[in-house]
């Protein structure tokens, strides 16, 4: 028989279908892999009883012809995702003893369509991270760390999610990417990931980092499992103010193949300086790969490129300031305890203990840049700004249909490189975060090994809501590449 935690989601979804095992059967067996790579610490709240029990609902589902889309399939969900009666953490202190009685849209969404929750993932402490170093519940390693004998960071914020999927614990799991969350520890990890455009999944019930940022996706194995899975979180949500009044197209269906006469876009200005050789590499294979399938390669500009971490790493924290007043120790949440002077000590205590380093330091400069007397120099400079990235990138699609960038300057680095600098951490994120700021969707596709044996992905950005054209290209690309290895941890 097949070893169940190796499949994909469409393979499982197929051996459902035709009986060759049960949903049972494969939730129990990635119960047990869950149970047997703890170490990983890449769940933060394992759910197996739920998880069985909704099994036993999807296979009596299956054999009445009543399947989901993701009927039976287990997923992980990652810790920023309000999940009814289930611990909701954010990998943070303050949320430590929080059970939502409401679930978020998009886990809503995959439980109506049949699939089976696993449990919640870890993740940077608000999402705010690039190594999944600042959970308040641990460092997620990376399981690419058993190849080389190191704990490697699986990249972050969505680092649980990323190191879950890479190390068979589930056959799929959902991130958030405000500036590179999905993308940058799917390279790391060697899976896929894909943002979607701004609006296209419903924020509602998640835990907010980044408004006008933040971005719910799938993280999966093939290209194929993040258009099943996006099909089944997407969608218009009235709850969602910024929820995209977009039809849904089959996304399965762009899977065509054919990319012959598309155009895509080298940007220039993602050549960076020092930029490790084999990254440069991997980016001219994949330039390569896709004009040999028939595409066309064409240079475009996107000259506001080097302004984009420092805009982001405005209004990122601008939006996270306001954002995470509301944990005060009065609604909900963490509240100190002992001895109190007045409500502004219960304020400062409660913050001061439940918020991480990290989050504390964004809280800091997004207050800073929105005060008065900076909000100018700052914040509406950024604003600015953030409008001619996007420019820059409706300007490019004048001449292509499709950008192709590395995701990251790097493969995994070790547990405890660049935490001492935060500048050095947020340069992760460089190629990532001018599209978060344009609303684009992004896909970070397997595309080969670092000399150190470690995976590197390619990145495509697409124009917004043209989800379809990123996933047809990221298939051929995925082809094309033939990423077939895997972490050692997983054994035969
Ligand atoms: N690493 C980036 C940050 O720390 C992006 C995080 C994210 O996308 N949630 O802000």
């Amino acid at each position: 028989m097949t070893k169940l935690t190796n499949l994909t989601l469409a393979s499982a979804r197929d051996g459902l279908k035709s009986g060759e095992f049960s949903a049972v059967e494969l939730t129990q067996a990635h119960i047990d892999a869950m149970s047997a790579h703890k170490d990983l610490n890449a769940f933060i709240t394992d759910t197996p009883e739920r998880a069985l029990a909704q099994a036993k609902v999807s296979d009596a589902k299956i054999k009445s012809g009543d399947a989901g889309a993701m009927e039976g399939l287990p997923i992980g969900m990652k810790d920023l995702f309000c999940t009814e009666g289930v611990l909701t953490t954010a990998g943070s202190h303050i949320l430590d003893n929080f059970i939502p009685p409401y679930e978020s849209t998009v886990s809503g969404n995959l439980k109506n369509a049949g699939a089976v929750m696993l449990g919640k993932t870890n993740l940077d402490e608000f999402a705010m991270g690039s190594a999944n170093v600042t959970s308040y519940f641990g460092n997620v390693k990376n399981p690419w760390g058993s190849n080389v004998d190191k704990d490697l960071v699986p990249g972050g914020s969505s680092g649980g999610s990323a190191a879950a999927v890479a190390g068979e614990l589930c056959l799929a799991a959902t991130g958030t990417d405000t500036g590179g969350s999905i993308r940058q520890p799917a390279s790391f990890t060697g899976i896929v990931g894909l943002k979607p455009t701004y609006g296209r999944c419903s924020r509602w019930g998640v835990v907010a980092f980044a408004s006008s940022l933040d971005q719910a996706g799938p993280m999966t194995k093939t290209v194929q499992d993040a258009a099943i899975m996006l099909q089944s979180m997407a969608g218009f949500d009235e709850k969602d103010s910024t929820s995209a009044p977009e039809s849904l197209p089959n996304f399965e269906a762009a899977l065509t193949g054919d990319i012959k006469g598309l155009r895509i876009g080298i940007p220039k200005e993602y050549r960076m300086d020092g930029m490790p050789e084999e990254i440069t590499k991997l980016w001219k294979q994949g330039e390569d790969w896709l004009k040999a399938a028939g595409a066309e390669i064409v240079d475009v500009s996107l000259p506001h490129t080097k302004y984009a971490l420092a805009t982001y790493y405005i209004v990122a924290p601008a939006e996270a300031s306001a954002n995470l007043a509301r944990y005060d120790g009065v609604r909900y949440g963490h509240r100190a305890e002992g001895e109190l002077e007045n409500l502004d000590d219960l304020y400062c205590k409660t913050r001061g203990q439940g918020f991480g380093e990290e989050v504390q330091r964004r809280i800091m400069i997004g207050a800073y840049v929105l005060s008065a007397g900076y909000y100018d120099a700052y914040y509406a400079k950024a604003q600015k700004v953030r409008t001619l990235i996007a420019q820059d990138f409706t300007n490019a699609y004048a001449n292509c249909d499709v950008i192709l960038t590395p995701t990251c300057p790097s493969a995994a680095f070790g547990i405890g490189e660049n935490e001492d600098d935060p500048l050095k951490m947020y340069l992760n994120d460089i190629f990532t975060v001018p599209s978060s700021l344009a609303g684009l969707p992004g896909m970070s596709i397997p595309a080969g090994l670092s000399e150190g044996g470690l995976p590197l992905g390619l990145q495509l950005i697409g124009r917004a809501f043209d989800e379809e054209t990123l996933l047809r290209v990221g298939g051929v690309l995925e082809t094309a590449a033939g990423f077939t290895a895997k972490p050692s941890m997983i054994g035969a």
